[in-house]
């Protein structure tokens, strides 16, 4: 297996020239901000900017949420990648007071039970620690693809987000599934072998599933949902932000 400082060089030009761009996207927002911090979903997505982090721009920071309903496949990878690059995901956790309260009125899965039960479930394990996470940073930077849902696909590379009243910053957003995965293969990077099951999105345990070969990217996540609801209130609200022309 490469090392990090050993990489192939050996993908086609057009995807090099994404390699760059992500990575350039990833420069420039470290010198605007000081300080960028990188949520990471565990995701196939997440096994790429990793790599783009930690080998090229590893000032960013690296956090991600351990909602206590994650799969064992995703705290295994979580491992694998912390010996892989010797560095440490900073981990975040709901607030104990919270979840039992929550746990007591709703039902261990209380979730299943209607949507506003499904988003408090969300904004106690997932989005208040991820509040936490971001909390003294200006900039995040996110692995959304505009091919991965309807909402997504209107992003910008750089926006204001409405919900947090940080910067976004998603250097993957051209990139293709295609091209995610040529990645991820020719760097031999690790990755959940849950996405060679069918989830090609995988989060929590009772609201990820698999789905059938072709399906859309978030079919597999709360699936009982209508799709307009399938997020789960990280997803941020963009307003475009004026970009330097900076290499
Ligand atoms: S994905 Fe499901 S289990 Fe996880 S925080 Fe949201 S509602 Fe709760």
């Amino acid at each position: 297996m490469p090392t990090a400082a050993t990489h192939p060089t050996s993908i086609d030009p057009a995807l090099a020239l994404k390699v760059q761009a992500s990575v350039a996207l990833l420069r420039q927002g470290l010198r605007d901000h000081g300080r960028l911090v990188y949520a990471s979903s565990l995701g196939a997505e997440a096994m790429v900017l990793t790599d783009l982090i930690w080998t090229q721009v590893p000032q960013i920071d690296i956090v991600s949420i351990d909602t206590g309903r994650l799969p064992e496949e995703t705290l295994t990878l979580l491992e694998r990648l912390e010996r892989r690059y010797q560095r440490r995901i900073r981990l975040y956790y709901p607030d104990a007071q919270a979840l039992q309260e929550y746990v007591r009125e709703h039902g261990i899965n209380g979730f299943y039970n209607s949507l506003g039960e499904r988003l408090s479930c969300c904004q106690i394990r997932k989005v208040e620690p991820f509040n936490r996470a971001l909390a003294g940073y200006s900039a995040w930077v996110t692995g959304v693809r505009r091919e991965q849902s309807q909402q997504r696909a209107a992003a910008q590379p750089v926006a204001q987000d409405l919900r947090t009243g940080l910067q976004t910053i998603s250097p993957l957003l051209d990139w293709s599934q295609a091209e995610i995965w040529t990645y991820i293969r020719t760097h031999q990077l690790d990755y959940s072998p849950l996405h060679d099951r069918g989830y090609p999105s995988i989060g929590c345990v009772p609201c990820t599933r698999a789905v059938e070969p072709g399906a859309e990217h978030r079919d597999g996540r709360w699936w009982w949902e209508n799709p307009d609801s399938r997020e789960c209130g990280l997803q941020p609200r963009r307003r475009p932000a004026a970009v330097t022309a900076r290499a």
